[in-house]
C-alpha cells in the first residue's frame, strides 16, 4: 500500500467504499434532528432523576455527590488519593500550597489490577488496593503520617455523606463479588486494619467525573461541568439545591453526578440501537445495563467495529468473504486502532489500517482499507454526537438554572478516549457548539484529572473541618 499506489485509487475508490460502508451503516448515521431528540430526551431523563417522585423508577440516577464547592485557593497541606476504576490503578501524593499562585505538587504511580481481582472477591481486590497503598506510602517515606485520603471510585455509588459510598452496580470490567450494596470506604478501611502496618484518614469518595471538575476548576473557575469518555463514560455538574428534590434545603448548589451511562437502560433509546448495540450488550459482563455507555465509550468502541468488520466479510463485503481466526476473536480490534486509522490525515490512517488489518492475519486490498477506514469513522462519530446531546442537555439545564441568556462555561474533560483520539473530542466540541449556539462553552483538559480532583475534594474537606474546629 505504497503512497503511490494510494494516490492512484484515491478519489475513486474513496467515494465507492465510503458509498458502500454508509449503505450498510445506514442506522449508524444520527442526522442533526436526532441528536436534537435525544439531548430533548436525555433532558426528561434529568428531570425524572432529581424529582422526588419518579427518582425510584429513573435509569439516570442523578446522584448527590456532597461536593459543595469548588476550591477556593486557601486549600493547603499533603493529601493521599486513589484512582480506582479506570484504564488504569493509581495512588497519588498531592501537596497543595496557598500561596495565591495555586501550585499543585504531584507524585503518583501506577499499579497493576489483575483481572481475578476485578472480576474474582471483593475483599481480595480491596486488600490489594491497600497493599499498593501500603508500598506507596512506604517508597513516599510518609508511612508513619496519618495523611487526609480522597478515594476516587469511578462506579455509580449513593452518597449520604461526603466520605461514604455505597455501590450500587459494578460497570465496565469490573465485577468482583460482595460489593455491591457495601460502603466503599469501610471496605477499604477494613483492609487497612487488616494490614495494620498504617493508617490514613479517609474524607472522601467521588467519581472521576467529579474529580475531573474540581481539577479543572482550580485552575478555571467557571467550571462546573466534568466530563469522562474513557473505558466509560459519565458526567456531573454543579446543580441547584432546590432541584434536588432528594435533598432538604434549597440553598446553594450541589455537584450531582448523572451517571448518563445508564441512558436507556428502560427502552429510551430503542429505535436508535442497532443489532450490533444488542450484541456488544448481550456479549457484556453487565447486559441490559449501561447501554448508552455501550454506544459511546472506549470499552465497546474497537469491539463494534470488530463485529461490524465481521458482519460485511461474512456478507462478502469485505476481505473477499475470508474472515481469519484473529478477526473472529473478541476483543481483537483494540479501540486504540481507531484513533489511529480515524484520522485527518488520510493516508496515515489508511495505512495504520493496512498494517491493523495485516496483524489480524488479513490480506486487505486497498478497497478493504478504505472500508474499514469508513467503519472506524462512522462508529466513533456516532458515539461523538451521542455524547454530544446528552453534555447540550446538561449545558441547557445549567442555563435555564442562571435564567443566562448567554451561558459561559467550562467543561473538565478527561479519559482515554477524549484524550486520545483527536476526530472524536473534535466532532464531540463541533456538535456541542452547533447545538448550543447560544453558549459559549470552554474545554479544558485535565491531567490526571480524576486522582487529583479527589485530593482536592479532600483538602476542601480539611479546610472546612478545620474552619468548623476553630
Ligand atoms: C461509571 C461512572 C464513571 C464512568 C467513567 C461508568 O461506567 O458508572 O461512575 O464515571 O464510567 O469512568
Ligand atoms: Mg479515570
Amino acid at each position: 500500500l505504497a503512497p503511490s499506489l494510494l494516490a492512484n485509487f484515491c478519489a475513486e475508490n474513496h467515494d465507492e467504499q465510503t458509498q458502500k460502508v454508509d449503505r450498510y451503516l445506514l442506522h449508524f448515521q444520527l442526522s442533526v434532528e436526532t441528536i436534537m431528540d435525544v439531548s430533548v430526551r436525555f433532558r426528561r431523563e434529568m428531570d425524572k432523576g432529581l424529582c422526588r417522585d419518579t427518582n425510584p423508577a429513573a435509569t439516570v440516577k442523578m446522584l448527590p455527590t456532597f461536593v459543595l464547592s469548588t476550591p477556593d485557593g486557601t486549600e493547603q497541606g499533603e493529601f493521599l488519593a486513589l484512582d480506582l476504576g479506570g484504564s488504569t490503578f493509581r495512588v497519588l501524593l498531592v501537596k497543595v500550597r496557598a500561596n495565591g499562585k495555586q501550585e499543585v505538587e504531584m507524585e503518583d504511580q501506577i499499579y497493576d489490577i489483575p483481572e481475578n481481582l476485578m472480576r474474582g472477591s471483593g475483599s481480595e481486590l480491596f486488600d490489594h488496593i491497600a497493599d499498593c497503598l501500603a508500598d506507596f506510602m512506604e517508597k513516599m517515606g510518609i508511612k508513619d503520617k496519618k495523611l487526609p485520603l480522597g478515594f476516587t471510585f469511578s462506579f455509580p455509588c449513593q452518597q449520604t455523606k461526603l466520605d461514604e459510598g455505597v455501590l450500587l452496580s459494578w460497570t465496565k470490567n469490573f465485577k468482583a463479588s460482595g460489593v455491591e450494596g457495601k460502603d466503599v470506604v469501610s471496605l477499604l478501611k477494613k483492609s487497612i486494619k487488616k494490614r495494620g502496618d498504617f493508617d490514613i484518614d479517609i474524607l472522601a469518595v467521588i467519581n472521576d467525573t467529579v474529580g475531573t471538575m474540581m481539577t479543572c476548576g482550580y485552575d478555571d473557575h467557571l467550571c462546573e461541568i466534568g466530563l469522562i469518555v474513557g473505558t466509560g463514560t459519565n458526567a456531573c455538574y454543579m446543580e441547584q439545591m432546590r432541584n434536588l428534590e432528594l435533598l432538604d434545603g434549597d440553598e446553594g448548589r450541589m455537584c450531582v453526578n448523572t451517571e448518563w451511562g445508564a441512558f436507556g437502560d428502560d427502552g429510551a433509546l430503542d429505535d436508535l440501537r442497532t443489532d450490533v448495540d444488542r450484541e456488544i450488550d448481550a456479549g457484556s459482563l453487565n447486559p441490559g445495563k449501561q447501554l448508552f455507555e455501550k454506544m459511546i465509550s472506549g470499552m465497546y468502541m474497537g469491539e463494534m467495529v470488530r463485529l461490524i468488520l465481521v458482519k460485511m466479510t461474512k456478507e462478502k463485503q469485505l476481505f473477499q468473504g475470508n474472515a481469519t481466526a484473529q478477526l473472529l476473536t473478541t476483543g481483537s480490534f483494540k479501540t486504540s486502532y481507531i484513533y489511529s486509522i480515524d484520522t485527518d490525515k488520510d493516508e496515515e490512517g489508511l495505512q495504520k489500517a493496512e498494517v491493523v488489518l495485516r496483524g489480524l492475519g488479513l490480506d486487505p486490498s486497498v478497497d478493504d482499507c478504505f472500508a474499514t477506514q469508513r467503519v472506524c469513522q462512522t462508529v466513533s462519530t456516532r458515539a461523538a454526537h451521542l455524547c454530544a446531546a446528552s453534555l447540550v442537555a446538561v449545558l441547557r439545564q445549567i442555563r435555564d438554572n442562571k435564567a443566562a441568556e448567554k451561558l459561559r462555561a467550562t467543561i473538565g474533560a478527561d479519559g482515554s478516549v477524549y484524550k486520545n483520539h483527536t476526530e472524536f473530542s473534535r466532532r464531540l466540541h463541533k456538535m456541542v457548539r452547533r447545538l448550543v449556539p447560544d453558549c459559549d462553552v470552554r474545554f479544558l483538559q485535565s491531567q490526571c484529572g480524576s486522582g487529583k480532583g479527589a485530593a482536592m475534594v479532600t483538602a476542601v474537606a480539611y479546610r472546612l473541618a478545620a474552619q468548623n474546629a476553630e
